[in-house]
């Protein structure tokens, strides 16, 4: 008799700043993302039967489980995407008010809501939040605790089951998450983890899921708003950025530059909201640019490992001629290189840390999404230019200006195209606000009230007595 002995195709993981390989996993194929989409199907109704309760204590040992296992997760996603430790204990850290925020709304969102009353009818109109059903959660790698979370626990405490796909460059941490998921008292059916690549994305896309949640770039975002159009499945999609931030003539240069450099530098650049383009005043540009350099020349770029390293490898090895494109680009149209523009010479995906000035939007480091360390500083006339300059752009998700002037930033921000606007401040997400893009930065929310309820359906209830 013929062997039937299944071939799967295997995902080599490596250590991003060190090449060595980490794993081999096998991934799905189209039979087992079948199998495992009608175990979650089954599973569904049960999860959601039971009371909001029991899933919300779930949840809260999920918690519990982040906070003792901090040091080993940090260690596992900075070895798997090459961030530095700190900065991963910071986004271990980071979501437990994430967290807090759900297990504190989500009984209020989800609660039956009575909208009218007419005693003389005898009438009573209420509306009930039952959950989508499967959903699909197809996820990034660049933060994928907090990226997942925002998906994963509002739809598990709706009553959805999940099927999770970790990006390949976070399988690891994907699989950690689905394993003190289910250590808290998720059942194994009601989240599932899909391993694999982009073409197992694919197949999770053919299935009759509920929804998508999607997070990643615009171009895999719209194949799979297309794909997800076939079966008329929800579709929400957190995608790029190509975020701005605009730094008046009365700031403090020096502490605006350091913040900005932040906002511009961590995590690699690597965030979707992540500052990518700057606009500085005339009457404080060279000052500025002084102070931006300064700050750069000081991060430390090395071993993501040890705690004082700042800039770590870049995840993805295909993605450093991305980086080394978009700056010829820039010089080859007359941007000055003030540091970096190279890929560092030593194992491991490292790229310098670059800054380029004399830009303009003929230049893709100033229109298209760069996410690495680079960043493009143009220096603008006036406010009016600086907002037509931000709004120049097929992006949308985040903008900010630096200013004393509360009511001259608000002037600013009102006209600006993004999901959220700063003043003072960039690169930063709040549990209690949406979290939306305009444009190519995608459509639906995430976080606040509203990101919670993205997860239900709404009942309309006619009640007469
Ligand atoms: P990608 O778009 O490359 O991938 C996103 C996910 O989609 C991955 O799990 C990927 O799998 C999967 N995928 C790839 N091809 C398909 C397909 N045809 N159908 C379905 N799924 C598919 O993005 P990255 O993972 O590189 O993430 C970086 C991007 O994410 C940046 O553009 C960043 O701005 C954005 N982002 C946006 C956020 C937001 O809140 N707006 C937050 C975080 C990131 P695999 O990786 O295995 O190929």
């Amino acid at each position: 008799m013929l062997n039937q002995t299944r071939i799967f195709p295997i995902l080599r993981i490596v250590n991003p700043a060190t090449g060595a390989l980490l794993r081999e996993i096998e991934e799905d194929a189209p039979d087992t993302i079948r199998e495992k989409f009608a175990r979650a199907e089954a599973a569904q109704k049960s999860w959601a039967a039971e009371p909001l309760e029991r899933r919300l204590a779930v949840i809260r040992r999920f918690r519990e489980l982040i906070v003792e296992r901090t040091e080993v997760l940090a260690a596992q996603l900075t070895d798997e995407v090459g961030k530095p430790i700190a900065q991963s204990r910071n986004e271990l850290n980071g979501l437990l008010p994430r967290l807090d925020f759900f297990l504190t709304e989500a009984a209020g969102v989800l609660a039956r809501e009575t909208v009218f009353t007419d005693p003389a009818q005898k009438l009573v109109e209420q509306i009930s939040h039952e959950p989508l059903g499967v959903i699909l959660n197809i996820s990034a790698w660049n933060y994928p605790f907090f990226v997942g979370a925002n998906v994963f626990v509002p739809a598990l405490l709706a009553g959805n089951a999940v099927l999770y796909k970790p990006s390949e460059f976070a399988t690891l941490t994907g699989i950690a998450i689905a394993a003190l998921l289910h250590e808290a008292g998720i059942p194994e059916d009601a989240f599932i983890p899909v391993i694999g690549g982009g073409s197992v994305g694919a197949g999770l896309m053919e299935l009759p899921a509920a929804a998508v949640f999607f997070t990643g770039s615009y171009a895999t975002g719209s194949k799979v708003a297309e794909a997800a159009a076939r079966t008329l499945m929800k579709v929400q999609l957190e995608l790029g950025g190509k975020d701005a931030v605009y730094v008046c003539d009365d700031v403090n240069v020096e502490a605006a530059a350091a913040a900005v450099a932040d906002g511009a530098f961590y995590n690699n650049g690597q965030s979707c909201c992540a500052v990518e383009r700057i606009y500085v005043h005339e009457r404080i540009a060279g000052q500025f640019e002084k102070a931006f350099l300064d700050t750069v020349n000081g991060f430390v770029l090395g071993d993501p490992a040890d705690g004082k390293t700042y800039l770590g490898a870049v995840t993805r090895k295909a993605h450093l001629n991305a980086l080394d494109r978009q700056v010829k680009d820039a010089v080859a149209k007359g941007a000055q290189l003030r540091c970096g523009g190279h890929v560092i010479d030593r194992p491991g995906n490292y790229y310098a840390p670059t800054v380029l000035t004399e830009v303009n939007h003929g230049m893709d480091v100033m229109r298209e999404e760069t996410f690495g360390p680079i960043i493009g500083i143009q220096v603008v006339k006036n406010d009016d230019e600086a907002a037509g300059l931000m709004n120049d752009t097929p992006y949308g998700l985040t903008a900010g200006v630096y200013t004393v002037n509360q009511e001259r930033a608000g002037k600013i921000l009102s006209q600006v195209r993004t999901g959220s606007v700063y003043w003072n401040c960039c690169d930063r997400v709040s549990p209690r606000l949406p979290w939306s893009g305009r444009g190519h930065s995608g459509m639906g929310v995430t976080l606040g009230k509203a990101g919670i309820l993205a997860f239900t359906q709404p009942k309309a209830w006619h009640l007469k007595s």
